[in-house]
Order: C-alpha cells, then sequence, then structure tokens
C-alpha cells in the first residue's frame, strides 16, 4: 500500500456519544505477533491515555469483520490492532467499513473519567482550589484524582465529606441545558482562556479544553465526557491518602 503521511480523524473528541460510525481503510498491516493492525480515516475508538482506558468494538466491511483489542495513538493517526473473525479476511485499501465500540462501557468510561473533573469542580468550591490536579486514574475500578500538595492528616476526613455534600449539590442544581463543552483552540487562545499552559503541553500546538459547565474553568483534555453534569449521576469520594507529595482522592461512580 502506498506511503502518504497517515492520519486519522479521532470522532471521539467532537462526540462522546457516537457509537456507531464509517470510515475508510488507509492501511492493513500483519504484525510480527500475527495479529492486524487497521488504520482507517477516522475513528470513534479512544485509546487508552489519559487515564482512561480503550474502548472496546469491531470494525466491519460486507464480508470482514475485525475485533479491535488494542488502540494506539501514533502521532497523526490510530493503529487498531486486533484479529478478523475468520483466517483469510481482510479489508481493502480505500474500503469503506463500519465501526461500532461497546456503548455500555463508553458511557461507564465517560462517565468515570468526567467524575474526574467534577472533583476538581468540588475541590475548588470546599477551599482546595490552590491545590492543582495532578495524575488521574479513570478506569471504574480503583480510579483516583491526585492533587499536588498535601492535606494534613486530620482535615482529611472533614474534606471528604465536604467534597461529597459539594458534588451532590453541583449535581443536583446544574441546569438542563448547561452542556459540557470540547473545544479545541490555539496556543495562545488556550493560555488566555486556563490563564496559564500547563508544561507538559507541546508549546505552539492546538489544545482541546474541557469544561464540564459554564462554572467549569475548563482543563486541558483528550478523553471523553459525558455530555451533561447529571449524565455522571453520583460519585462517592471513599478516600483520602497521602502519596509522596501529592493528595490522593479515591472515587467510584454509581454503577460502574
Ligand atoms: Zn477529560
Amino acid at each position: 500500500m502506498e506511503s502518504s503521511p497517515l492520519s486519522t480523524f479521532k470522532q471521539y473528541e467532537t462526540d462522546s456519544y457516537l457509537f456507531e460510525s464509517t470510515g475508510k481503510v488507509l492501511q492493513v498491516n500483519q504484525l510480527d505477533s500475527g495479529k492486524y493492525e487497521v488504520i482507517v480515516d477516522r475513528t470513534i475508538f479512544h485509546p487508552q491515555g489519559g487515564g482512561q482506558p480503550n474502548d472496546e468494538g469491531v470494525i466491519k466491511s460486507d464480508d470482514a469483520e475485525f475485533t479491535v483489542e488494542d488502540i494506539k495513538l501514533n502521532g497523526d493517526y490510530i493503529s487498531h490492532i486486533g484479529v478478523f473473525s475468520e483466517q483469510g479476511q481482510t479489508f481493502e485499501q480505500d474500503q469503506e467499513v463500519s465501526q461500532v465500540i461497546n456503548e455500555e462501557l463508553r458511557r461507564k468510561y465517560a462517565r468515570t473519567h468526567s467524575a474526574g473533573h467534577l472533583i476538581d469542580m468540588a475541590m475548588d468550591k470546599v477551599g482546595f482550589g490552590h491545590l492543582e490536579p495532578g495524575k488521574g486514574y479513570h478506569f471504574p475500578k480503583g480510579a483516583y484524582v491526585e492533587y499536588i500538595g498535601v492535606v494534613e492528616a486530620d482535615k482529611r476526613d472533614q474534606l471528604k465529606q465536604d467534597l461529597n455534600a459539594a458534588i451532590k449539590d453541583i449535581i443536583d442544581n446544574m441546569r438542563e441545558e448547561d452542556s459540557s463543552v470540547a473545544k479545541v483552540h490555539s496556543y495562545e487562545e488556550a493560555k488566555e482562556v486556563l490563564g496559564c499552559i500547563p508544561p507538559y503541553l507541546p508549546e505552539g500546538k492546538n489544545v482541546r479544553i474541557v469544561k464540564l459547565c459554564e462554572d467549569d474553568k475548563g482543563c486541558p483534555c483528550g478523553g471523553t465526557h459525558v455530555k451533561h453534569i447529571k449524565d455522571i449521576e453520583g460519585i462517592e469520594v471513599s478516600k483520602i491518602q497521602k502519596k509522596k507529595k501529592n493528595t490522593r482522592v479515591s472515587y467510584s461512580v454509581v454503577d460502574c
């Protein structure tokens, strides 16, 4: 197949609730492992990254079905790694294919990930907004967000209670029309929106900023999100612990 620069349009960035789509095959490669790599011009499959697991699903044509087991972001394109349902099956270059992701999992991942953003908002509301968010882990089991700085041991129980109350309050009182927004900004624009740009973002590159609602100050993020805060349904902050120089807030999301 020809070697033009490969590029995949990330449909999951424009609509988290797109569970079926189509696409045009750019390349199919057999890997050393015996599995195949399928590259399509657009995809609804979110790769693992930013603390979020990858999606699961299939890519299909009239006579072949490909189960996606792993998804990797390689610069401008996305590799779907997996297996065809029968030996000898493949896709041709430029062939139109359909894509279907597991909707139940996508919804769980989007809710668990968005819950991390909501905890950021709640931290601000209960007077801990000065602690900058650090890393996050948004798998449904064992999810947490970490903040840079330590909350003293005797204040952690109160913080946990305050966070749970603030989260409930935000969800209960969110206006129906106040939806989440994910928008791509130029580097300069992003600087204005965020106040300052975290050092891990490459200078000069566009920045996608996600806001869960109008009041959310927003943060740079490539993940999938709920359309409305009420879609998160409920969060239980279960534990607040010191982790080296950070404070870890562990949580679970209702029915995830
Ligand atoms: Zn996010």
